[in-house]
């Protein structure tokens, strides 16, 4: 195709003379088309990922790279005045996941496509997805996010199916992504929306009125459940979307000419998290439907269903009240009672019954008990599964568990988002790590070599500064491209210690003010969004907008320290951070983060990790040793123990160190207490010192210690530069290709 004249074409004008935005649309429909040429990829069995998460983020480079055309069209806008990069800026990103999981679920589908395997995802059509975060007051506001612009990337279809709840019936429809795979042919992703939604609803930032579901139902991405209201609502949601999925899985099983009763042979489910678990009960509802008995259908059911589980904890394990089920969705509630009964005739261990003494119904128990597969997102995460959290379970079923440790999208996030470190890698060692990534370590044939060494200290350095003025223009910040960029992004949450890495901010302000300057200024950058009715998690963030403006406010502290939280970290700032990182904050408590992704990401683009033996850091630890990666922290069995004895006492921490109780008092100093609001700040302050749910005052000191350990690394430059070039190398095993083909093999069965 002559990619100038079609976009000519369109544009009714030359691409010189175009505005950004009618380019971006421009190419929006070329690349639809392209995508429309492909081939889709078939086989006779396929896999459904189902999520009520999609982190899919800006859609337009990632699918030019895919296509192969990535750098013939960065050329041909270049050659008539525009660029790439300052084009994709007027595209929206669309916020339909909330942190890890969606993003995974995202990497997953573009990985899927890229090994050619016929597969679909299916999750809802949220208009406003995820809020969209504004600081005010040093406080997180939230916003809506509209993405679906009338040109975008969503297909109509034909396909509509209706929905019955308990009182009304919706009419659903089917709106496609198309998801290319590098190199490969496309896969869709499936986004169900409800034909009644009314956007006019949301008056005031997210605000809406929870009980017009049909007006509401695919308005936001986790509508706040802090209610009755709420419960229902997301119950509503997750229902809706299973039973578009099912439906939609019979009609295309049906349109092969397959039988029902030949389901498991071509159909696989991977259920992402307990959100979609209804498709287990609903599935088995629509079989019956047609003729097939409760014991037959619910057996093709359970070897068509895989379920993975993305944490352990409780307060995440979807426990939906009985009665709220049968309010919404009555139809389900007598399958679910004998699937419960059928459970509970084998096992009469209380722990493994799927609804519980206070009629509450345990979704994962349900998904464990009638599902072929139960998987954990990375090592020390699928042993924690086994030996505790699920134990009672892997008594009884210990052929389903397995571990698939998580991974990202090389494309995305090498390729797309540092597109410069990803040239220099093939003219070091050609291009065949990016369809084997495992190639990566030949790498290492140059940790030794200074030219090469120098060369990455060289693009780190360029990327830093292209973050600097990233960061101008987005929130008028002057940061230091010379001072070592620290950074943590991640969702708010209590486990990820946000709090532990800003009381470190407090230490090193405190020292510069004694007149103890660091030899080399340090930049503390974070991103984060609070889920909105989650008080400690925004009295965190308030506690870090409060430190930004007291580090780059005191002319003293701000040559030597910044602390700086970027707005609204969604996929789109992350890559413009990680490639800029030199220090990789992956600071959960042991045992609380499931996996990570974001620790892979920085790890492939030279940054070093500062960790906890948590999650994927184990593995990462592994492969590029003790040297190339920086430990503290008790470990998983520790923190268990303190759970099980009730052995953590924040309290004594805090009255038995004078250096933690000096960092802890700061909180409430009258130099916060000027910038900030009290009430926050002594919430959380109270919460340190009383209880501490995390454990913060229990790593602190020995994160401090190894913290001035990196700085000092840091400068040894050659020496630094050999650990992150060992990073990239090694980096190789978390591509979400080794992932998925490790679920073919062993779950999948494509
Ligand atoms: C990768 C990613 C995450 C997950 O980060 P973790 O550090 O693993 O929690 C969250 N949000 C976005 C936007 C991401 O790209």
């Amino acid at each position: 195709m002559n990619y100038k004249k079609y976009l000519e074409d369109q544009l009714q004008t030359s691409i010189e003379a175009a505005d950004h935005k009618s380019v971006y649309y421009a190419l929006l429909h070329l690349t639809k088309e392209l995508c429309k040429e492909k081939i889709t990829n078939q086989g006779t069995k396929k896999i459904y990922y189902i999520s009520a998460e999609f982190l899919i983020g800006k859609l337009l480079s990632n699918n030019l790279i895919n296509l192969g055309i990535y750098d013939d069209i960065k050329k041909l806008l270049h050659e008539n005045g525009k660029s790439l990069e300052e084009i994709e800026e007027f595209e929206p990103e669309p916020s339909l996941g909330n942190g890890g999981l969606g993003r995974l679920a995202a990497c997953f589908l573009d990985s899927i496509a890229t090994l050619g395997l016929p597969g679909a995802g299916i999750g809802l059509n949220y208009h406003y997805g995820l809020f969209r975060q504004v600081f005010e007051n040093n406080k997180q506001k939230e916003l809506k996010n509209p993405w679906i612009e009338k040109e975008n990337w969503l297909i109509k279809t034909d396909v509509h199916f209706p929905v019955q709840f308990g009182s009304f019936t919706l009419q659903a429809s089917m709106y496609d992504i198309d998801i290319p795979g590098y190199g490969n042919g496309i896969n869709k992703l499936h986004l169900f929306d409800a034909d009644s939604i009314d956007e006019s609803l949301v008056t005031d930032g997210i605000h809406f009125n929870k009980e017009n579901i049909a007006k509401n139902l695919t308005l936001f991405l986790y509508p706040d459940d802090s209610d009755k209201a709420g419960h229902l609502l997301r119950i509503y949601q997750q229902y809706f979307m299973v039973c578009c999925g099912a439906k939609l899985i019979l009609k295309e099983l049906k349109e092969q000419n397959f039988e029902l009763t030949s389901l498991p042979e071509h159909v696989v489910i991977q259920i992402n998290d307990t959100h979609p678990s209804m498709i287990i009960p609903e599935l088995i509802r629509l079989l019956m439907e047609q003729g097939i008995g409760f014991d037959t259908a619910t057996d093709l059911v359970s070897r068509t269903c895989a379920y993975t589980n993305h944490t352990i904890l409780a307060e995440a394990l979807e426990k939906w009240p009985l009665d709220y089920l049968n309010e919404v969705v009555p139809q389900l509630v007598p399958i679910i009672e004998k699937l419960d009964a059928k459970a509970k005739e084998k096992y009469k261990d209380e722990s493994v019954a799927i609804i519980d003494s206070q009629d509450r119904v345990h979704m994962a128990h349900m998904d464990i008990h009638y599902g072929f597969s139960v998987n954990g997102v990375a090592a020390l995460h699928t042993d924690i599964l086994k030996n505790s959290e699920l134990k009672a379970f892997y008594q009884i079923y210990p052929e389903k568990f397995n571990n698939k440790t998580n991974g990202i999208t090389f494309r995305r996030w090498l390729m797309h988002c540092n597109l410069e470190l990803s040239e220099y890698i093939s003219s070091l060692i050609g291009d065949s790590w990016k369809k084997d990534s495992s190639k990566l370590e030949k790498l290492l044939e140059y940790q030794n070599d200074t030219k090469v060494l120098n060369h990455f200290l060289k693009i780190k350095q360029k990327n830093k500064q292209k973050l600097c003025m990233h960061l101008k223009e987005k929130q008028d910040l002057d940061i230091d491209p010379n001072s070592i960029f620290d950074i943590q992004i991640k969702r708010l949450h209590e486990y990820k210690r946000q709090q532990l890495n800003a009381l470190y901010a407090i230490y090193k302000y405190k020292q510069i003010k004694s007149g103890q300057l660091p030899q080399r200024p340090i930049t503390m950058i974070f991103g984060a969004k609070a889920a909105p009715a989650y008080t400690l998690a925004k009295d965190i963030i308030h506690l870090i907008l409060c430190l930004q403006k007291l580090t780059l406010s005191d002319p003293e502290v701000s040559p030597y320290l910044k602390v700086i939280m970027v707005e609204n970290y969604n996929v789109t700032e992350a890559s413009h951070l990680i490639p800029a990182c030199d220090i990789s904050e992956q600071i959960s408590l042991a045992s609380k983060e499931a996996s990570g992704t974001g620790n892979m990401k920085f790890m492939l683009n030279g940054a070093v990790t500062l960790g906890t033996m948590d999650g994927a850091n184990v593995e990462i630890c592994n492969l590029v040793g003790k040297d190339n990666i920086y430990i503290f922290g008790k470990s998983s069995q520790e923190v268990i123990q303190l759970y099980e004895t009730s052995g953590y006492h924040s309290d004594q921490y805090y009255d038995n160190d004078p250096l933690i109780q000096n960092l802890v008092d700061f909180i409430i100093s009258k130099e916060m207490i000027r910038i900030g609001d009290p009430e926050n700040l002594c919430r959380l302050y109270k919460d340190l010192i009383s209880k501490d749910w995390f454990m913060t005052l229990l790593d602190l000191k020995e994160y401090i210690a190894v913290k001035e350990n990196v700085m000092a690394d840091y400068e040894d430059r050659m020496n630094w530069a050999g650990k992150m070039l060992i990073n990239t190398a090694k980096a190789g095993y978390f591509s979400s290709d080794r992932t998925i083909a490790e679920y073919n093999r062993d779950i999948w069965k494509l």
